[in-house]
């Protein structure tokens, strides 16, 4: 079992309150992980005021200074990769496949960042009066919160930290408390790397205590945050009421189009790893996929043998494809979705039940699941489940999956699999979803990319990700100068 302690002005302290918590591993729920540091709001405040004492100095050095520290702690994070992939594995229940490659992800995100440092400018504005120079440079922020979900407990506070350093903001993070761990080992590898005490602060703890401390404080000038919908939207109101800029970055409910032109192994396929790769707990994960009536049966027959193929089980062993849901409540909450869309007409075409054989039953495993005769306003067609449950809704034809897709109030990401390049590029235009993929899963983002969804999905006002991810945590000051006299 391994101990982690917050992370605040440098030092790595225990909860001001002395008590700790400790996590579990959800592929077998008798081994403790780690045990940590359980806060509340003064441990915190402890984090803010560090970060507050912090900031202006980390401002003050250079962009390709702040740049080679995370060069080096992309180093630092590779270097350990195999350890870190299994620690995720262990505490989140994911593929050691999928860790490794999350892992990996982190490091990368770290190198980009590091290497934007040597574009991190302004531009130059021609002025309409001779000897005048305008221009603009990026200022940072100050203080910023970050709060982050389970699902990819290293990439996602990386996708985050490593634009907010870079910029010159000092950094208060607060992990989600099912999978801290790995959040704890990128502060380590940046603090190897130099990054001075204070810049980045780590508190973990109950999501209400600590996120609220964070998210209210007036020092937080700025807020990103990625979970769910009835978090995200309460901590945008307390943004809004001192008007702290907000990114809030929510659930999907993510369609797949499978159109009758369509190569139907490929798209079965696309389905399977978009669905119930990573547990299905992946805001970009397939939960519709939106087929025309004349291919439905045919695929669905396809999908179905796919599911059924997939070995579920405990992530560290090999050739497993499918590992646990990360909590008891996840994993009774996809049961419970389940149930009750049979019980609202849907049909359970596969899964559906809690796998409890053997070892599994040390653990939070269930079925792939497919439910089929699903139409579109039915509780289990519109709103997230975050599990591996996918639902099979039929079509008329590309206008009708199209009208479909977009009728839920979330736009995360959405994919399409066809050979007609004319519905193709209809469908990138048209879909209302931050990100549109065709011949691909839904899953699976470019690093060098914005991401973001619409609608419910984002407040949508910034993208994460790629160069783009760089104006949440910066200001932009306009400069006159005048030297003619
Ligand atoms: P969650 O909203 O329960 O928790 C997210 C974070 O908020 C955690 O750190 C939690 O401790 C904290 N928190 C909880 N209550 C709080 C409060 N009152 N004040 C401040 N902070 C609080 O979400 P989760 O279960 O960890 O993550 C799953 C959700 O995240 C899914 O809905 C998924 O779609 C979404 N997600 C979205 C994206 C994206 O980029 N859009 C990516 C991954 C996950």
């Amino acid at each position: 079992m391994r101990t982690y302690q917050n992370f605040i002005g440098g030092d790595w302290v225990p909860a001001l309150s002395g008590k700790t918590a400790q996590t579990r591993n959800p592929a077998d729920v008798r081994e403790i992980v780690a045990e940590y540091a359980a806060s509340d709001a003064a441990d915190a405040l402890a984090a803010v005021a560090a970060a507050e004492r912090a900031a202006p100095a980390w401002a003050d050095a250079t962009a390709v200074a702040r740049g080679r520290v995370l060069s080096k702690a992309a180093q630092l994070i590779e270097a350990r990769k195999a350890e870190l992939a299994e620690l995720l594995t262990r505490e989140e229940g994911k593929t050691l496949a999928e860790a490794t490659g999350e892992v990996q992800r982190a490091a990368d995100i770290f190198r980009f960042y590091g290497g934007i440092s040597y574009t991190l400018g302004g531009r130059t504005i021609p002025h309409d009066l001779p000897g005048n120079l305008l221009y603009t440079v990026r200022r940072p922020l100050g203080v910023v919160g970050l709060i982050t979900p389970w699902n990819f407990p290293v990439a996602i506070p990386a996708w985050k930290m490593a634009p907010a350093l870079v910029a010159g903001n000092a950094v208060v993070l607060k992990p989600s408390g099912l999978a801290p761990a790995l959040s704890l080992e990128v502060a380590r590898a940046l603090a190897d790397a130099g990054l001075p005490a204070g810049v980045l602060n780590v508190v973990l703890g109950e999501g209400r205590a600590v996120g609220n401390a964070i998210a209210t404080h007036s020092a937080v000038v700025a807020l990103s945050f990625t979970g769910s919908h009835t978090v995200g939207h309460a901590i945008y109101q307390q943004l809004a009421k001192r008007m702290a800029r907000a990114q809030m970055e929510m659930g999907g409910k993510n369609p797949t189009i499978v159109l009758a032109d369509a190569d139907l192994d490929l798209a079965a396929t696309l389905v399977i790893r978009a669905g119930f790769g990573l547990t299905g707990q992946a805001c970009t994960a397939t939960s519709r996929v939106i087929v025309e009536k004349s291919v439905a049966a045919a695929f669905t027959e396809k999908l179905l043998a796919k599911a059924r193929a997939l070995k579920v089980g405990n992530g560290l062993t090999a050739g497993i494809d499918m590992g646990p849901a990360v909590s008891e409540s996840q994993l009774l909450g996809n049961l419970k979705w389940v149930e009750s869309a049979v019980a609202g007409g849907a049909q359970l075409l596969c899964g559906g039940h809690r796998l409890t054989s053997g070892e599994l039953a040390q653990g939070w495993f269930m079925e792939p699941t497919v439910l089929g005769d699903v139409t579109p306003a039915m509780p289990i067609a519109c709103e997230e489940v975050f599990g591996p449950v996918v639902v099979v809704i039929a079509a008329e034809n590309f206008d009708d999956a199209l009208r479909i897709a977009n009728g839920v109030n979330v736009g995360l990401s959405a994919s399409l699999v066809t050979r007609d390049f004319k519905n193709a590029l209809r469908y990138t235009e048209r879909i209302e979803a931050g990100v549109v993929k065709v011949n691909q899963i839904s899953t699976g983002l470019a690093l060098q990319a914005p991401f973001g969804g619409v609608k419910q999905s984002s407040t949508d006002s910034f993208k994460e990700q790629g160069v783009e991810a760089l104006d949440f945590y910066t200001r932009t000051k306009t400069v006159y100068l005048d030297y003619s006299a």
